[in-house]
């Protein structure tokens, strides 16, 4: 089955691409003396269904997407695609800004969200899959895995250069309370802390803030113990500091442009 989908140019190209980014996650793990390998969750959007298709084909099992709109129809036509294909659909991470009203989409396809930053969002999201289970039966439906997003940034507003925005997530001194929200939710499950590195500053200082906070969250909640760091930039340094999921998006499936 791999043999005849490697014909296909663009499979190819994608084969090529993970191939690197996988290859450079083992590195950063050797290098930082880690014997486990950190997951990769291949960010899939703006790119089309047919490319989550073969990533699925060439054994991706997690991807991530960061809008419903997108995400969703997306979701819904590699389900079909792979239907009968002998190949497992991937488990769809929403790493995005998600608004309340969206959380009941994105809680039938999404396996876990990254990006869970405030308590409106995690009342809605269990009130999503609490809803779920009473239409599809308890068993039929597992729980969310919720990640809290935090903003790592520790610039002032005013201190970061012209054009250079927040990168979004809670602070820092709000995420305790947010991981016993979602700790004491029902319906979903806390997995761990996520964060996007601020622009214009080294990463790494970024990825430590976050490692150490996740440390304190552990304390409390010895099973939340997933940090979800790196991009296509700045994977190594996420790697090194102790990222135990990757999302790469740009340097697998290629430039997105403007958008995204
Ligand atoms: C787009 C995106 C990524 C992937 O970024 P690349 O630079 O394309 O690897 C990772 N995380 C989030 C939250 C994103 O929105």
């Amino acid at each position: 089955m791999a043999e005849p989908l490697q014909d296909d140019p663009r499979v190819a190209e994608i084969a090529a691409g993970l191939e690197a980014v996988r290859r450079r996650i083992a590195d950063a793990a050797a290098a930082a003396g880690r014997a486990d390998f950190p997951e990769l969750i291949v960010v899939s959007k703006t790119h089309p269904a047919e490319d989550v298709v073969a990533l699925a084909g060439l054994g991706v099992r997690q991807v991530g997407e960061n809008r419903d709109q997108e995400a969703r129809p997306k979701a819904a036509a590699v389900a079909e695609a792979l239907a009968g294909a002998g190949v497992p659909a991937p488990a769809w991470h929403f790493i995005g800004q998600l608004q309340t009203n969206k959380a009941k989409h994105v809680a039938r396809y999404a396996s876990a969200v990254h990006s869970v930053d405030r308590l409106d969002l995690v009342d809605a999201l269990s009130r999503a899959v609490v809803l779920r289970r009473e239409r599809e039966g308890a068993d039929a439906v597992s729980a969310l895995d919720c990640l809290v997003q935090v903003d790592v940034d520790d610039r002032a507003d005013e201190d970061r250069p012209e054009g250079i925005g927040p990168r979004g997530g809670a602070a820092p001194e709000d995420v305790p309370e947010l991981a016993r929200a979602i700790a004491a939710a029902d319906g979903l499950r806390l997995r761990g802390l996520m964060c996007v590195a601020p622009r214009a500053v080294d990463p790494a200082a970024a990825f430590t803030r976050l490692a150490a906070l996740s440390a304190r969250v552990r304390a409390e909640h010895p099973e939340a113990d997933a940090l979800s760091m790196g991009m296509s930039g700045d994977l190594e340094a996420a790697v090194a500091a102790g990222a135990t999921h990757v999302r790469v998006g740009s340097d697998i499936l290629g430039a997105r442009g403007a958008v995204g």
